[in-house]
């Protein structure tokens, strides 16, 4: 049995976060995406190939390393692409 979490968070079936999609993204004006590897390898991406109702997690699994190749990644929002006014705003939210 898997530890129960302190509080309900919505995860893939392989235990990852469920993040936003595509869609909600673009719609505050971030139309890039940063690809982490667990190595400190990282690649910005041009977000806009991929369909509005698309999560980032769907396509983390997708992603091999170039530089350890390992598979699996976190894809977060680049918000150096968008407005830095909500680059600012997204942060705050998320120390909270
Ligand atoms: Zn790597």
């Amino acid at each position: 049995m898997p530890r129960p979490p302190r509080r309900y968070t919505p995860t893939h079936a392989d235990g990852r976060l469920i993040k936003i999609t595509f869609g909600e993204m673009r719609s505050v004006g971030v139309h890039g995406i940063l690809v982490y590897c667990h190595c400190g390898h990282h690649v910005g991406l041009d977000a806009n190939r991929w369909a509005d109702e698309m999560r980032l997690s769907d396509i983390e699994p997708r992603f091999v390393c170039v530089a350890c190749g390992s598979r699996g990644s976190d894809v977060r929002p680049n918000f150096d692409r968008g407005n830095p006014r909500l680059a600012k705003i997204g942060v705050k939210e998320a120390a909270n």
